[in-house]
C-alpha cells in the first residue's frame, strides 16, 4: 500500500488585513503519496504559493491538522519544525534564490550549515551538482550561468539534505522553453529514478502535463485532482504541438 509523504485534512490560513479577512486557504484536504508528482495549479491568489509554504514548513496553518510522514507537524516547536524542514524537504524557487557572492558550490553548501546531521559535506555537495549535470561549473557564480543552470544550482541545493519530498513554487516561471525542458525533464528524473516524491506549482498546462495528477485551487479550496497521462515537456503548444507520453 502506498505510504502517505503529506497529510493535510481542513487546512486554513487565514490572513487579516487592515479590517479585512482573507483565507488564503479555505479548507484544503489534500493526501500525496511516497513518489508521487503532482502538479499544482490555479489562477493568481488561488492560494497555492500559501499551500507550498505550510506543506514545506515554511508557513503554520491557522487551523487544521497537518501530518508529515506520519508526524503531526502542526504540533512541532519552531525549532522542531525547522529540523523536519531540514531533514525531509528540498524547496525550489521561481527566481532562484541564489546568493550572488557565493559559487555554485557554496550556494549548495549552505542548507548543511544548519543540518544537524553529519554528512561530509564537501561530498554531497560534488554528488547534488553532479546529479543536476553542473559538476564543471561549481566555481561559477550565478551570474555567470544561465537561468537554467541557476535552476539546477537550486535544485543541487533542494537535494543537498537528501530530502524525500521536493517542493517547487513555479519553477519554471522565469525560463525558457529550452531551460523549461530541461529542468522538467530533471523533476521527472528525479520523480522516477530516484524515487522522490514531486509537487510543484504551475500555471503553464504543458508543464503539469508532465506530471502524473493535476490539483486545482480555487479560492483556497481544492477544485480539482486528476491522474493524468504524464508526458515529455518538449515545449509550449503555441511553438509546435509538444509532447509525447512518457513510457
Ligand atoms: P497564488 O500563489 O495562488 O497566487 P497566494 O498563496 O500567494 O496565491 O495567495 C493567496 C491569497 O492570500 C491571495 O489573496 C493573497 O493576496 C493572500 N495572501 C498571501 N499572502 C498574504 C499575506 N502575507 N498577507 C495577507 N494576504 C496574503
Ligand atoms: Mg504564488
Amino acid at each position: 500500500m502506498a505510504t502517505p509523504v503529506v497529510e493535510l485534512q481542513e487546512v486554513k490560513k487565514i490572513y487579516q488585513l487592515g479590517g479585512e479577512t482573507v483565507a488564503a486557504l479555505d479548507g484544503v484536504d489534500l493526501v500525496i503519496e511516497e513518489r508521487e508528482m503532482v502538479a499544482i495549479m490555479g489562477a493568481s491568489g488561488s492560494g497555492k504559493s500559501t499551500l507550498m509554504n505550510v506543506v514545506g514548513c515554511l508557513d503554520r496553518p491557522t487551523s487544521g491538522a497537518y501530518q508529515l510522514n506520519g508526524s503531526d507537524v502542526g504540533s512541532f516547536s519552531d525549532n522542531r519544525r525547522s529540523d523536519t524542514r531540514g531533514r525531509f524537504i528540498g524547496f525550489i524557487f521561481q527566481s532562484y534564490n541564489l546568493l550572488p557572492q557565493l559559487t555554485a558550490a557554496q550556494n549548495v553548501e549552505l542548507p548543511l550549515r544548519y543540518n544537524p546531521r553529519g554528512f561530509d559535506r564537501k561530498q554531497a555537495v560534488v554528488e547534488a551538482l553532479d546529479r543536476v549535470g553542473l559538476a564543471d561549473r561549481a566555481n561559477h557564480r550565478p551570474n555567470q550561468l544561465s537561468g537554467g543552470q541557476q535552476q539546477r544550482v537550486g535544485i543541487a541545493r533542494a537535494l543537498v539534505g537528501r530530502p524525500s519530498l521536493l517542493l517547487a513554487d513555479e519553477p519554471t516561471g522565469n525560463l525558457d522553453s529550452n531551460s523549461t525542458e530541461e529542468i522538467i525533464t530533471l523533476l521527472q528524473e528525479l520523480n522516477r529514478e530516484d524515487g522522490m516524491t514531486v509537487a510543484m506549482v504551475t500555471h503553464e498546462p504543458e508543464v503539469a502535463a508532465a506530471t502524473r495528477r493535476v490539483v486545482t485551487l480555487r479560492d483556497g479550496r481544492v477544485l480539482s485532482d486528476e491522474q493524468v497521462e504524464q508526458r515529455h515537456f518538449s515545449g509550449f503548444a503555441q511553438h509546435g504541438e509538444a509532447t509525447g507520453v512518457v513510457q
